[in-house]
């Protein structure tokens, strides 16, 4: 399998604070790819340089090849990428549907999209009744289910899910993770997320990269870094 994303290097700033410090990293094509680190490691940072948010002081992004550093966040969403931001910034004011289909805003082919529609309340059949009403009546595992689904409304080769366990329950990580994995094993869409619950993440990944002040301090396949006596301690909070 090919790499579908490549980062060479990238340092990220915030005026003169580095928050990224020299990151490198590859995702390949159908997989899904973790990066583990702590509050303020730089996890947020990383999604947002490459879905074009943050533009990179310095090093390579390169997108099924073609180099995407420093484009805009509406032409990398074209060229394949969809961002599901931390925090979710699902739109309280529309309504569901509405919200959902922000994520086909650029598509054309409508009755896939109808489909796709169809398929995301078949994952998340709870949002069939709220589907005229505003959002801003979700809970945050709905809302949760909201930014997932507009994401894939986007019909991405590659997602970027920015702490999707965030405030939710356990039972809710469980059924949001178990469709992050459909999307992935059905529809074929590569995942790179970000999360500070490894428990959940690390699991259902097929490589993982730890971060810590900007930095990548380790890297490995799933089952190499469960195995880890660090990650266990320090992430997994296994001793
Ligand atoms: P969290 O899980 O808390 O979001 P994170 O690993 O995603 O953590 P980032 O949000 O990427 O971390 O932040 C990385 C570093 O950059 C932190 O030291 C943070 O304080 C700093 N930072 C983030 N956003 C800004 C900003 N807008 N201006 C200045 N510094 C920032």
């Amino acid at each position: 399998m090919s790499d579908v994303l490549t980062l060479s290097n990238v340092e990220t700033m915030y005026g003169r604070v580095m928050a990224i410090r020299g990151v490198s990293l590859k995702v390949t094509e159908g997989s899904i790819v973790t990066i583990m680190g702590s509050n303020g490691a730089g996890k947020t940072t990383i999604l947002k340089t490459i879905s074009g948010a943050l533009d990179p002081f310095k090093g390579r992004i390169a997108f099924e090849r073609a180099e995407i550093a420093g484009l805009d966040p509406d032409v990398v969403a074209r060229r394949g990428i969809a961002h599901s931001p931390e925090g979710r910034e699902v739109f309280p004011l529309l309504s569901v549907r509405d919200n959902l289909m922000m994520g086909a805003y650029t598509r054309r082919d409508r009755d896939e999209v109808a489909r796709d529609m169809e398929k995301v309340l078949g994952w998340f059949p709870v949002l069939r009744d709220f589907l005229e009403k505003s959002a801003i009546y979700l809970s945050g595992g709905q809302q949760q289910m909201v930014a997932l689904g507009r994401a894939f409304m986007q019909r991405p080769r590659l997602m970027l899910l920015d702490e999707p366990s965030l405030g939710l329950s356990p039972r809710l990580i469980q059924e949001i993770f178990a469709i992050i994995c459909r999307m992935n094993g059905d529809e074929g869409v590569t995942m790179l997320l970000v999360e500070q619950n490894a428990n959940v993440a690390l699991p259902v990944s097929d490589f993982g990269y730890v971060l810590e002040t900007g930095r990548i301090v380790m890297e490995g396949p799933r089952d190499v870094l469960l195995a880890s006596d660090d990650i266990r301690e320090f992430y997994l909070g296994i001793k």
